[in-house]
């Protein structure tokens, strides 16, 4: 058996990950209990699946999950009779870290808070074992195979993987983690304590939870019943919000949450979570998604189907289908109908809600807004008109003439003044800049509201979606602005006093001077304070996306600009008496 042994290290990520475990003080060790039953729970749901889809797999006995208890010898285990695990998986699953940009994330949000009930999140739940035991040992056998493979750690200098001895084999797939608990974990083995951990945190597991006490006892500890198929009403605040933990590995409160049974041409139950804080890897290209689909009760998947669209993507939750055929494999739910069926639908539910939430407490809605209104933008970008106009009633956005807190586009149309026809929006880095941009204030001298906009996926947006209820929507840096249309701002005071010049010639001179450097030169209606300012061709793209592809090399050069000049100020007036 000794050729068979493994002895390795951890990769450097985990061993930071179990250093912190190992040395951090906790307000709430408890949560090592959730994360396993967690993983139990995911494992008893992959041998389902595989049930489901692969004949040589059968899931005749009832799948559990056993807590068991061991005051003599201070052990805590926690065993599945799931997919298991074989030589490869512990190496691979309980050895390393999947997820390679999690070491940064960790240190970000882990180390400097000590927070490790954030440790769900990550992917690496398992080692909150460490938090209580000393020494953990895994034994585990998979679905389809003989072997009994045992991982053992100190957490401290790496791990061994060996095959289990005649008298630890498992006689069914599954998994059982010993916990040898330290000394200060000891309470844990008295059943009220484990009991009413389970209770707190795993009750609506939807396998049974049995505990076996130092006598033999059994008893199941959870109701075991899925959650969402409950009526609404019948779920207490504080299952939604186990619930929405065990899902979301989040120690925060959901913000909201969304519990419905469909029914008609469509038939689904969905119970979704908008969190209150940011999920750390929202804008992590490979992060995981947070909704998980279910058919008729069987989980079946939660990657790589688009349940829901990518701009709703802080969701979390569940949705169970009952149109489905359970046996359907994952592949063939790419591009499935009814899922993308169910995605229009509560797509629509979302957004609905969200527009209720406004109605009833704005201020609760800007919470929302500032997590995450900036992924709900992106939405601008996809889908069909009436989706994308459903959407832009929902954002938010600080205009000039409100700064602090944010108003809707409509907000905006209310306060359009007389003669305006177009919603005027500027793009830039930071919203005090913006307010005191040159280019606005010929606004400000009208009393003309304009849109700031200042985050990534503003310029995107703004390119493809071109108005709101008829009305364009144009940027304050566009050429075609003559602000005296809305409001004519005249000279006549100035032509009085012997101040007015000739607009045409200053042209040809600047024309003349700057030739070929700049596309056009005209007059100014936005300018009070300033000379002159760079416009750009009307239906031109903005300056921030120009600047962005030239930097990435996606673009050869700027385009050019038009220049806009002020004649009423002072260098205009100066200049002239010199040629
Ligand atoms: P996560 O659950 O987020 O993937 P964990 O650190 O909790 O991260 O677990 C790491 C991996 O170890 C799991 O993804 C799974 O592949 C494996 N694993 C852990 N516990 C079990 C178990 N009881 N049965 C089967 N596999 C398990
Ligand atoms: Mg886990």
């Amino acid at each position: 058996m000794a050729v068979n042994t493994i002895k390795k290290g951890f990769t450097a990520e985990v061993d930071k990950v179990l250093k912190l475990v190992i040395h951090s003080i906790y307000t709430n060790k408890d949560i090592f209990l959730r994360e396993l039953i967690s993983n139990a729970s995911d494992a008893c749901d992959k041998l389902r699946y595989e049930a489901l889809h692969n004949s040589g797999i059968s899931s005749d006995q009832e799948l559990k999950i056993t807590v068991i208890l061991d005051k003599r010898n201070g052990v805590l285990s926690i065993k599945d009779n799931g997919i298991g695990m074989n030589r490869d998986d512990l190496v691979n699953n309980l050895g390393t870290i999947a997820n390679s940009g999690t070491q940064k994330f960790l240190e970000q949000n882990i180390a400097n808070k000590k927070n490790l009930e954030l440790i769900g999140q990550f992917g690496v739940g398992f080692y909150s074992a460490f938090m209580v035991a000393d020494l953990v040992t895994v034994y585990s056998r998979k679905a389809n195979t003989a072997q009994t493979f045992v991982w053992q750690s100190t957490g401290e200098s790496g791990y061994t993987v060996v095959a289990a001895p005649k008298e630890k084999e498992l006689d069914s797939s599954g998994t059982v983690i010993e916990l040898k608990l330290t000394p200060e974990s000891l309470e844990l083995l008295e059943k009220y304590r484990i009991q009413h951990i389970i209770k707190t945190y795993s009750d609506h597991i939807a396998f049974p939870i049995e505990l076996i006490d130092e006598d033999g006892t059994a008893t199941i500890v959870n109701s075991s019943a899925a959650l969402w198929l409950k009526a609404a009403a019948a779920v207490s605040k504080e299952q939604y919000e186990e619930f929405y933990h065990h899902i979301s590995h989040m120690p925060d409160k959901p913000w909201l949450i969304l519990h419905n049974k469909v029914e008609g041409n469509l038939t689904y139950t969905n119970l979704l979570f908008v969190p209150t804080n940011k999920p750390f890897d929202l804008f992590r290209p490979q992060a995981k998604s947070r909704v998980k689909l279910y058919i008729k009760r069987v989980f079946i998947t939660d990657e790589g189907i688009n349940l829901i669209p990518p701009y709703l993507r802080f969701l979390c939750g569940i949705i169970d289908s009952e149109d489905l055929p359970l046996n359907i494999s994952r592949e063939t739910l790419q591009n499935n109908l009814t899922v993308s069926k169910i995605r229009k639908s509560i797509t629509k539910k979302v957004v609905t809600t969200l527009q209720k939430k406004i109605d009833e407490d704005r201020e609760e809605y800007e919470k929302f807004w500032s997590n995450f209104g900036e992924v709900l933008k992106e939405g601008l970008c996809e889908g069909a008109f009436e989706e994308k106009e459903l959407l832009l009633d929902i954002c938010r956005f600080h205009t000039l003439r409100s700064k602090e807190k944010t108003i809707s586009i409509a907000d905006y149309l209310v306060n359009m003044v007389e003669g305006q026809e177009e919603i005027y929006y500027i793009i830039g880095n930071n919203i005090e800049t913006l307010a005191n941009h040159p280019q606005l204030q010929g606004f400000k001298e009208r009393n003309i509201d304009v849109i700031l906009l200042t985050d990534h996926v503003d310029d995107f947006w703004v390119s493809v979606v071109n108005q709101y209820k008829n009305y364009a929507l144009k940027s304050v840096i566009s050429s075609d602005i003559d602000l005296n249309k809305i409001q004519h701002i005249d000279k006549e005071a100035e032509k009085a006093a012997g101040n007015d010049i000739n607009d045409q010639k200053i042209i040809n001179y600047i024309k003349g001077a700057l030739q070929d450097k700049i596309k056009d030169v005209r007059i100014s209606t936005k300018l009070i304070d300033n000379p002159v300012c760079l416009v750009i061709p009307e239906g031109a793209m903005n300056i921030r996306m120009e600047k962005m592809l030239v930097e990435q090399k996606q673009l050869n050069k700027r385009s050019l600009k038009i220049m806009e000049i002020n004649t009423r100020h002072n260098i205009f007036k100066k200049t002239l008496c010199l040629y």
